[in-house]
């Protein structure tokens, strides 16, 4: 250790006191490595302050002593942001100690938050005032507020409720040189000027800490309903969504898609059973609304579809237990194919009219590359947006395979990151296959806010480059 981080190691115990400032490997470990096991880092301390004061004292004396900072909310990112990298020179700030709601106006339908709340427990206490924070992900146990904001997550509501952007009213953040920025307006119309936490959102802590956000929140649904229906091409699940828009478009609230492979391995691990007949794919369908009446909506939607032959089978949900077993179906893709094997995630998005052929591209390109490889495709195709995950054979380049299936997507016009972020997973194919004048825009927003690199270099931004092809 260098007699500076040993200065700064000091300053930082002054500034929050020792015990929040852990240096040992048994403690700092769980912070060193993410989610998936796939990055793993060695910060110089994990430090974690309990307010905005101490978070702005933390960032100077960072500045001061050249030691850049990797913020760290629930660590459930898919994208290795939050992970620092193995130098020892880094600060990890987690922002854990913030975790006050500060305050809930159930009739200005807002919630004011610190950045280390966790989801669900703000969804909990919304709940208690028959409101409801729309963000609805497998990891909201553990995920965080600074977490979903600086990763603008997404999840299963965004057809209905817009991903986290469109749930954020004010933010307060901290500046690379200490500065707090005090944005916590409770306004939903706010045009005097640049509305400038847009930048933050979505910045997977790259341009400075967001320490505490306003959101927006909605009435809760007091009733539900959840259908199943196997249909037989995925032009048909397109059909069948714009059917589905037509007729309860305004209390729609999920539209999934799962291909039949991934529901037999849902089948084969997770001991569940799918509960009509197969198709090459099935959907799952959620409508929520205050209004009775839903259910008989959702039963007329289905004898719709089959009456013009769009579904094969379906059900809908006679009960809550039910419907939750409906959902089971989807939840548990992720664990059978961590179970069938090696496989090689990819979180896209194409205009939704361009799946079908997207399809036939990807899967072309991945045989192209991959004598072995099956698909295990499944998603949010309301948004467009596909987990086109790869199982990978014993001789597959997972490389080849990615590049194949981004590719894919650039010639489709889409993201190669549609929620999860670029972190430091994906910040190679970002700079592989983004045109070179929205690389030198993204570059010229971090020089102008952070121009020394302070927070989290590495991650979103490779270095500047004249390549680039989308
Ligand atoms: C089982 C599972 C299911 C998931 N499902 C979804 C899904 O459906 N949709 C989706 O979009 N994501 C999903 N995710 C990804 C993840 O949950 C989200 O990205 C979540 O928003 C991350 O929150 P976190 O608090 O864990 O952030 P972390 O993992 O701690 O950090 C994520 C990024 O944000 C930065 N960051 C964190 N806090 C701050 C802060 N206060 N200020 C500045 N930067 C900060 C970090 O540096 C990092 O770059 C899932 C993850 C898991 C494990």
């Amino acid at each position: 250790m260098t007699a500076e981080q040993d200065a700064l190691l000091n300053q930082l115990r002054t500034i929050c006191g020792p015990a929040a400032v852990l240096t040992a490997t048994r403690d700092v470990e769980p912070y060193a490595v993410d989610w998936k096991r796939s990055f793993v880092g060695s910060p110089l301390c994990v430090v974690r302050p309990s307010n905005t004061g101490e978070v702005a004292a933390i960032v100077a004396a960072c500045g001061m002593h050249g030691a850049s900072i990797v913020p760290q909310g629930g660590n459930t990112g898919l994208a290795g942001g939050a992970t620092p990298d193995t130098s020892s020179s880094q600060v990890l700030l987690s922002l854990n100690r913030l975790s006050r709601i500060r305050s809930l106006d159930p009739v200005g339908m807002t919630v004011e938050v610190e950045a280390g709340a966790i989801l669900q427990s703000v969804k909990e206490e919304a709940a208690k005032r028959d409101r409801m924070l729309p963000v609805s992900l497998a990891a909201e146990g553990s995920a965080t507020i600074g977490g979903i904001v600086s990763t603008n997550a997404g999840g299963v509501n965004v057809l209905r409720y817009g991903m986290t952007r469109a749930l954020v009213l004010g933010l307060e953040v901290v500046l690379a040189d200490g500065t707090i920025v005090d944005g916590l307006r409770h306004l939903r119309k706010d045009n005097a000027g640049y509305d400038w936490k847009q930048l933050f959102i979505g910045a997977e802590g790259t341009l400075g800490i967001v320490t505490a956000a306003v959101l927006r929140l909605v009435p809760t649904p007091r009733h539900s309903v959840t259908a199943v229906l196997s249909v037989a091409g995925v032009e048909t699940a397109i059909a069948l969504y714009a059917k589905a828009q037509s007729e309860i478009g305004d209390v729609l609230s999920a539209f999934e898609l799962i291909s039949g492979d991934a529901i037999a391995l849902v089948e084969k691990h997770a001991g569940l059973k799918r509960p009509i007949a197969a198709g090459e794919w099935f959907l799952l369908i959620e409508a929520g609304s205050s209004l009775t009446g839903l259910e008989a909506a959702m039963e007329a939607l289905l004898a719709a579809a089959f009456e013009e032959e769009l579904a094969l089978d379906g059900v809908v949900a006679a009960s809550h237990q039910q419907a939750q077993s409906l959902w089971a179906l989807r939840e548990h893709v992720t664990e059978a194919e961590a179970r069938e094997g090696r496989s090689l995630k990819h979180d896209i998005s194409v205009p939704l009219t361009a799946v079908p052929s997207f399809l036939a591209d990807a899967r072309a390109a991945v045989a192209n590359v991959s004598g072995a490889a099956r698909l295990n495709v499944f998603g949010h195709l309301g948004d467009g947006n596909l987990h086109y995950n790869v199982l990978l054979g014993s001789e597959d380049d997972p490389a080849a395979v990615n590049r194949a299936v981004h590719d894919a997507v650039v010639r489709h016009r889409g993201s190669i990151s549609a929620e999860h972020g670029l972190g430091q997973y994906r910040v190679g194919e970002w700079q592989r296959t983004k045109a070179a004048a929205e690389q030198a825009l993204a570059h010229a927003i971090k020089q102008a806010i952070d121009p020394a690199g302070l927070f989290n270099p590495g991650k979103v931004l490779a270095a500047p480059t004249k390549g680039g092809t989308a």
